[in-house]
């Protein structure tokens, strides 16, 4: 059995806590709590106090909460209305000013206003507290992830033989998100993309109704989730032979790719990671036509941090799993993207993804 990191992760937290000189933290997004406790429910406040924590939940959650945060948090169930008991937790502990801090990308407006009228408490906004301990992935969390990519695979080497002529993008992603789930995917991490001819040019495009026809790009982004942890992928390929201006533009994004992927490290900025694979797109001559940022950090949520993006300073921490999906992108006539998934371990890139990106005909 794995080793329960949830303490480890607590003590980090408090530490940053001590550092900022806030006595607790109220923890609330759904993937922060699952984190720091087990929790998996969509509903519930952690007070990460500097020498307990404590779970309030609601009546949905009264079994499964104790039985996801033993040994990490004390559990409350709330019957009434969460929010009142928060607020009762924190005005009544102890005699002196109470520093708390709350997550504020995470907290609607309101909700701020309900904590910043507490007697004798003070509400300190804070930022990407949790969610920069978990840009640091342990094996595992890392063994997820490559599980999640490999039941993804499995998916798509699935579906690939059953591509015709004339499906169209809905049913492709039909019968994808169907394997994925017959395969054990817990959920589809983020709304499947397949996207045909002139429509791969849209980097976010959903499946729709429109048939593919021979000769034309066919772009799949999809994903599997296992114990919490995401893969994210993305292949493209033509139906059919593929015409040489397909064919130049694909080799750019290939190389691109695996100038990036074989090029990474941690330490390097996000801003020198985008650069690896945006350099080779430049000297393509497609600079004008990779419109978004290199690749994303990867883990209980699809997209967290760290980014690798020309506005991403900071460096990249040494344990982070990242995608790296370079793209190009031309209206009216198609994109090409190609996206894996990589652990930036002490010794570099692992891929946990196939990687195999060779031009693929379908036939
Ligand atoms: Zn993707
Ligand atoms: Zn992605």
């Amino acid at each position: 059995m794995a080793a329960d990191r949830r303490p480890d992760r607590q003590r980090e937290l408090r530490h940053r806590l001590e550092e900022l000189g806030l006595d607790l933290l109220l923890v609330g997004h759904p993937p922060n709590l699952r984190y720091l406790t087990g929790f998996t429910g969509s509903a519930g406040m952690l007070l990460m106090h500097r020498d307990r924590a404590v779970l309030i939940t609601d009546s949905r959650y009264a079994g499964q909460a104790p039985a996801e945060a033993r040994g990490a948090a004390e559990v409350v169930v709330e019957t009434t209305n969460l929010w009142e008991r928060v607020r009762r937790s924190l005005g009544g502990s102890g005699t002196g000013r109470l520093r708390f801090g709350f997550e504020r990308e995470r907290v609607t407006v309101r909700d701020a206003e309900r904590l910043s009228g507490i007697d004798r408490a003070e509400a300190v906004p804070t930022s990407g507290l949790v969610e920069s301990l978990r840009e640091v992935k342990d094996e595992t969390e890392v063994a997820a992830i490559e599980a999640a990519a490999e039941l993804a695979h499995g998916a798509l080497a699935e579906v690939l033989p059953t591509i015709r002529v004339g499906d169209s993008e809905r049913e492709i992603a039909t019968r994808l998100e169907s394997s994925l789930r017959r395969r054990g995917t817990e959920w589809h991490p983020f709304q499947t993309i397949v996207a045909s001819g002139a429509r791969s040019a849209l980097p976010h495009a959903r499946a729709g109704d429109r048939a593919i026809g021979a000769g034309e790009w066919l772009l799949l982004d999809f994903g599997a989730q296992l114990s919490g942890y995401c893969a994210d992928i993305t292949r493209t390929m033509v139906l059919g032979r593929a015409d040489d201006r397909q064919r130049e533009v694909y080799a750019v994004v290939r190389e691109s790719q695996l100038r990036a992927r074989e090029g990474i490290r941690p330490g390097m900025t996000g801003v020198q990671a985008d650069a690896l694979a945006r350099e080779v797109i430049v000297a393509g001559g497609y600079g004008d036509h990779f419109g978004h940022s290199l690749g994303h950090g990867l883990g209980l949520e699809v997209h967290e941090g760290p980014r690798l993006a020309v506005t991403a300073t900071e460096p990249i921490p040494v344990g982070a799993v990242v995608t790296v999906e370079p793209g190009i992108y031309l209206e009216g006539w198609g994109g090409v993207r190609l996206e894996d998934d990589l652990h930036l371990g002490p010794d570099g890139p692992r891929l946990l993804t196939d990687g195999r990106t060779e031009m693929l005909e379908l036939h």
